[in-house]
């Protein structure tokens, strides 16, 4: 990740077109000097110029949702807001701190996806969501209907829950997505994923942190495990 930096154009808008674009390193030449390629900051300094006259704002210009995430050089991973994603995001990598007790905001790019965090789940309007991971848009995404690069999850009383119902853990998902009645949300890291046994759906009620043991008991699991715990109780 490097520093975004001009003499006169606003960071955040290098940061924009940077990543509306997804310009690869070998283009941007960004290095602590600021950016190396000559062309494309003079195309940068020419968009500035219409941005300005036009008086239009960020989310305009762009015509997307900007999503300021609070970057920590140190960890080098990106907080997500929890801000509700209602049209197709664009992320950028923020970090904002004092100095001599004035507020700094520097930009920094390019902004990983695998480096990024959130507290809670997100919520978000699927269409601009599966938009921006640029993935079909199923009809209706469903555990029947669910594309292969999704992992979806049932969310409820603040868990995220992978049980019977849901079509599984995938390598090649880009993206975990939620449900709780007709809300998705985007789950990015942080949540607990519990795994339920899938053996007696609606009889067996263990559920475990790590699939690795719930597959282990479903393995060994009789419907008897639950009347005796009802014995006992
Ligand atoms: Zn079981």
């Amino acid at each position: 990740m490097f520093r975004i930096k001009h003499d006169y154009v606003e960071s955040k808008f290098i940061a924009c077109i940077l990543e509306t674009y997804s310009l690869s390193q070998e283009h941007v030449q960004l290095s602590d000097s600021g950016i190396g390629n000559p062309v494309l900051v003079k195309f940068i300094e020419g968009c500035y110029r219409q941005f300005l006259q036009s008086d239009q704002d960020y989310n305009f210009w762009f015509d997307r949702q900007i999503i300021e995430c609070s970057y920590s050089p140190g960890t080098n991973r990106s907080k997500v807001p929890d801000d509700k994603i209602e049209s197709q995001p664009l992320f950028l990598a923020k970090r904002t701190f004092k100095r001599k007790q004035k507020s700094e905001v520097q930009y920094f790019y390019p902004i990983s996806g695998s480096h990024m965090y959130s507290i809670k789940p997100i919520s978000i309007e699927l269409d601009p969501f599966f938009e921006f991971l640029k993935i079909d848009i199923p009809s209706d995404l469903s555990t029947e209907n669910c594309p292969s690069s999704i992992n979806l999850y049932k969310y409820s009383n603040g868990s995220i829950i992978n049980d019977h119902t849901c079509p599984g853990i995938s390598d090649s998902a880009i993206a975990d997505i939620a449900y709780e009645n007709d809300k998705y949300y985007w789950v990015l890291g942080q949540v607990k994923k519990i795994f339920k046994c899938t053996k007696f759906p609606g009889q067996c009620a263990m559920t475990f942190l790590k699939k690795l043991n719930r597959d282990r008991h479903e393995s060994t699991c009789r419907i008897h495990t639950k009347v005796t715990s009802k014995m006992v109780n």
